[in-house]
């Protein structure tokens, strides 16, 4: 019974209760979050009471109800903390909810707490958040993925049945392609981000992990909507299902290039021809742009993360190192506080944004950022979804990339192209590849045009069977 729809099912044919649901997952966090290190809190005595509530009362109408989820360190839960990975928000303590959280409550899913991340979102194996490395449950040598790698950890292990991450170049799809399970990232704008702890807001985006696209499927209308919040956010109607004919799948020859492991190319091909079998056409597409989209992403999000991350100045949030002048103190703390990654964004971001360089490098990468989103416009003319792997390799080693940053950033290669055009994508479980006896998951990314979640979402359902 890991599946929401599977919960859902139980608990409305009276097999279960909403305590019980809530208790037999916390069990496994309890038996495997020590060695896993998926969460940063579990709140295990409100989601017990929370449960019991529901229980008690033969009233609510949630469709939701009783189903238990994590929610990233990230998103605001009115009295938690909220630390999003980082010393510098050790004891903060979220003052509302974010609207996601309010969604979720009205729908009666029960919280069992918070999930680790990298710190502030910046990375691709939550090794750089200050409460530890979380560990992959298909190979504990392994990174789990990130930013969001508590939350595709925990969903992975069974800790929940779904958890909520958030997606500024990949940090949804490329854990839940490192740990084999569905992550789906909606299009820009189409859940709010209102209580969500920005990174770079223009590319920000709150969305599922789940067992399956099913349960994405499912709970996507119960986050979406306009919210006066988010002067970005717009409402999308989505719970219709779309019906899928002569199905046209793209295909970009930069998406399968030398640095792609053989293997998990192998695993691409293989599930490309589930889709023929089904009757899909395969074309090549043009993205002329998408070389540069990396470059792109890596000087607007620094930038935006400059500009962000500036009201952490001691004062105002969290941690606070006292000095002699209100200058040193906000140099103290911020020295202190953040760590090696988020300084070397703030510096870089700070740098392209600067008078001399704005337009060499902000202005520029602007630019591009249009023709990258106008390829895909261009693309989505001729096909209905966009397939490539979800990252060039399979989960590596702990350690592995940790001093060498640019290594690092080639891990997002195929998925902050999304991003800069804000279209919706998901990566869901391919086939896995096997290394030292180990199956290590592979994650197949599936990207449509904007606004066009139920198609996306149809489509890859459609592998699932
Ligand atoms: N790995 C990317 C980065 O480090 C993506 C992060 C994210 O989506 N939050 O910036």
């Amino acid at each position: 019974m890991n599946s929401v729809t599977s919960i859902l099912k139980a608990l409305r044919t009276k097999q279960t209760s909403c305590v019980e649901v809530a208790q037999s997952f916390l069990k496994v966090v309890k038996e495997k979050n020590k060695e896993l290190n998926a969460f940063v809190d579990v709140d295990e005595k409100s989601a017990l009471k929370h449960a019991e509530l529901l229980d008690q009362s033969h009233t609510t109408p949630g469709h939701l109800t009783g189903v238990p989820y994590a929610t990233k360190d990230n998103i605001l839960v009115q009295g938690s903390l909220a630390r999003a990975g980082s010393q510098m928000l050790e004891n903060y303590r979220a003052p509302y909810n974010a609207t996601v959280v309010k969604k979720l409550n009205k729908q009666n899913a029960v919280r069992l707490g918070t999930t680790n991340m990298d710190e502030f979102a910046m990375g691709s194996s939550t090794e750089t958040s200050a409460f530890g490395v979380t560990k992959n449950p298909h190979d504990l040598e392994r990174v789990s993925g990130g930013s969001s790698g508590g939350s595709a950890v925990a969903v992975a292990a069974g800790m929940v049945p779904f958890a909520l991450g958030s997606d500024t170049g990949g940090s949804i799809r490329q854990p839940a392609a490192f740990c084999g399970v569905v992550g789906y990232k909606p299009s820009y704008g189409a859940v709010s981000r209102h209580g969500l702890i920005a990174m770079a807001s223009s590319l920000d985006q709150i969305g599922t992990f789940t067992r399956t696209v099913e349960d994405a499927q499912l709970i996507a209308p119960h986050l979406m909507g306009k919210d006066k919040f988010d002067a970005s956010s717009y409402s999308l109607e989505i719970a219709e299902p779309v019906e899928i004919k002569n199905l046209k799948i793209g295909i970009a020859p930069e998406h399968f290039s030398e640095s792609l492991d053989a293997r998990v190319n192998d695993s691409i091909q293989k599930a490309l021809q589930v889709y023929k079998g089904m009757g899909a056409k395969i074309q090549e597409i043009e993205l002329p742009h998408a070389e540069y989209a990396l470059a792109v992403y890596y000087i607007l999000m620094p930038s935006e993360v400059s500009s962000n991350l500036a009201r952490f100045d001691g004062v105002r949030y969290g941690f606070s190192e006292q000095a002699k002048s209100m200058t040193d103190e906000y140099l103290a703390t911020r020295y202190k506080g953040f760590g090696r990654e988020v300084k070397r964004r703030i510096m870089l971001g700070t740098y392209t944004l600067s008078s001399g360089y704005y337009d060499a490098y902000y202005k520029k990468a602007q630019q591009v950022r249009a023709l990258i989103a106008h390829d895909y416009k261009k693309a989505f003319e001729k096909v209905d979804v966009i397939i490539s792997p979800t990252t060039p390799t399979p989960a590596f080693k702990i350690g592995e990339k940790t001093t060498d940053p640019l290594t690092m950033y080639l891990e997002d290669i195929y998925t902050v192209g999304v991003n800069l055009a804000g279209l919706p994508a998901i990566s869901i479980p391919a086939d896995p590849v096997e290394e030292n006896e180990k199956q290590l998951p592979v994650g197949m990314h599936l990207i449509a045009n904007q606004q066009k979640d139920a198609q996306l979402l149809a489509v890859a359902r459609m592998y699932e069977g």
